[in-house]
């Protein structure tokens, strides 16, 4: 079906020849061509969105706040949570609460540390009771401790790995029986061009983002007969997020030149990728890897 044939295209000459029984049959072609090529829901992308719930791990800050923040504005109930390393990251997330409450969706959080199996089955228990289920998932929580290899510290290696790689493990195995009975979900984990390439300094990083491609992928053939989507953004540098406010600003400035569009990604340029992947637009794409990087990769 093409746009042509509706209203004054192709269309409407062969309706103003036709006699009665002859435009009847026309309407009826028509309305069989609309019945056998199903469409998405809703030629409004994010319509498909509102009144669902998603969490958020660490929603308080960066890629986390903005997804959190464009997920309430399209309508989501949103549950997040977040490290609580200190008053200033509670007042963090107490701030991102209360923006989202402005846009009337409930919303619940609490510190969790995505680190700890039981902290996080106790996490989705409470925030599922709370807002009533749950649809998403965007596994988001991550940290950095660069440093050569031959440097590199246990604590520095499980550090990485617990939080970037066994948290989102955490989350996808506590959700996973309710999207299965459900029939529905959508599971998005935010890797890094750093899983999908690397350099000096970032081995505890890379391997975990490179793990959370392989967690993505596994996740998508385990849930995809219960119709549950699991794909994975990898984000190039992304400017004003507490993980990058510590990078030496000439690695920034290299990132910026090495990047086709000239520029570093904001973390709404990640956020709007996740909706997209969390509306029904994108009901047809998983295990996919969508890179938002301006093609630093290329
Ligand atoms: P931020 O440091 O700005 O935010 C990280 C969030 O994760 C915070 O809410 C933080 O909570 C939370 N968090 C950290 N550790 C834990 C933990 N153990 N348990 C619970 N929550 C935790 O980071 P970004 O927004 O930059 O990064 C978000 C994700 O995007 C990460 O996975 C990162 O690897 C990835 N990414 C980022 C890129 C970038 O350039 N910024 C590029 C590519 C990927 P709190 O504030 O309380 O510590």
């Amino acid at each position: 079906m093409t746009d042509g044939q509706w209203g004054s295209g192709p269309l409407e000459p062969t309706l103003r020849e036709s006699s009665p029984s002859g435009v009847e049959e026309a309407v009826e072609q028509l309305l069989d061509e609309v019945g056998t090529e199903p469409q998405p829901d809703s030629i409004i992308p994010l319509r498909s969105l509102r009144g669902r719930v998603a969490i958020v791990t660490g929603g308080s800050s960066g890629i986390g706040r903005a997804t959190a923040i464009g997920l309430a504005r399209n309508g989501v109930h949103v549950a997040f949570n977040f490290l609580d390393d200190g008053p200033e990251a509670r007042e963090r997330a107490e701030e991102v609460a209360q923006t989202l409450r402005q846009m009337e969706v409930r919303v619940f959080f609490a510190a969790c540390d995505v680190r700890s199996a039981q902290a996080v089955a106790g996490f989705v228990t409470t925030a599922m009771k709370e807002l009533g289920g749950a649809h998403f998932l965007i596994n988001n929580a991550g940290i950095g401790r660069d440093r050569a290899l031959w440097h590199m510290s246990d604590e520095d290696w499980h550090a990485v790995m617990d939080t970037n790689l066994a948290g989102a493990f955490y989350f996808t195995r506590a959700l996973a029986p309710h999207f299965r009975a459900q029939e529905f979900g959508k599971i998005v984990n935010v890797s890094s061009v750093h899983g999908l390439s690397s350099e000096f300094g970032l081995a505890n990083y890379c391997s975990s983002k490179a793990g959370l491609i392989g967690l993505t992928r596994s996740a998508a053939v385990e849930l995809g007969p219960s119709n549950v989507n699991v794909n994975a953004v990898a984000p190039g540098y992304i400017r004003t997020t507490q993980l990058t406010d510590r990078v030496p600003a000439e690695i920034m400035d290299r990132a910026r030149e090495r990047s086709v569009l000239g520029r570093l990604g904001d973390p709404q340029d990640v956020a709007a990728v996740i909706l997209f992947l969390c509306s029904e637009v994108a009901r047809h794409i998983t295990g996919a890897v969508v890179p938002v990087d301006g093609g630093y990769l290329l």
